[in-house]
């Protein structure tokens, strides 16, 4: 408990479990069911891909995860490897991948 800054609207509210304002938080409220319910079709959904489906930021998709509101496997939010599937730091391939795949051609 104490004052904050609402996240959204950067109203001074007072702060319980929430990082919101009251105004704001049927608004988060709604965004983060919509990532709930698409991740339950997709469990395996990156973060860019949450977001382009559901139309949240991808900011706000990273903060829910983060703060374990979603459940989805840890790796699910890395970009995967295009050629295996594996959970990737950066980039489209994963190291293995992406040294057998270079000479190519
Ligand atoms: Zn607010
Ligand atoms: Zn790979």
């Amino acid at each position: 408990m104490g004052t904050g800054v609402c996240e959204i609207c950067g109203r001074t509210v007072l702060l319980s479990a929430f990082d919101t304002c009251y105004a704001c938080r049927g608004q988060r409220e709604r965004q983060y069911e919509k990532v709930l319910e698409y991740l339950k079709g997709h469990p395996g959904s990156n973060i860019d891909l949450i977001a382009a489906a559901t139309g949240v930021e991808p900011k706000l998709v990273l903060k829910l995860l983060q703060k374990g509101s979603l459940k989805v496997a840890k790796d699910a939010y890395k970009p995967k490897c295009q050629s295996c599937g594996r959970p990737v730091d950066s980039g489209r391939f994963c190291r293995d991948c992406a040294r057998s795949a270079k000479p190519k051609k």
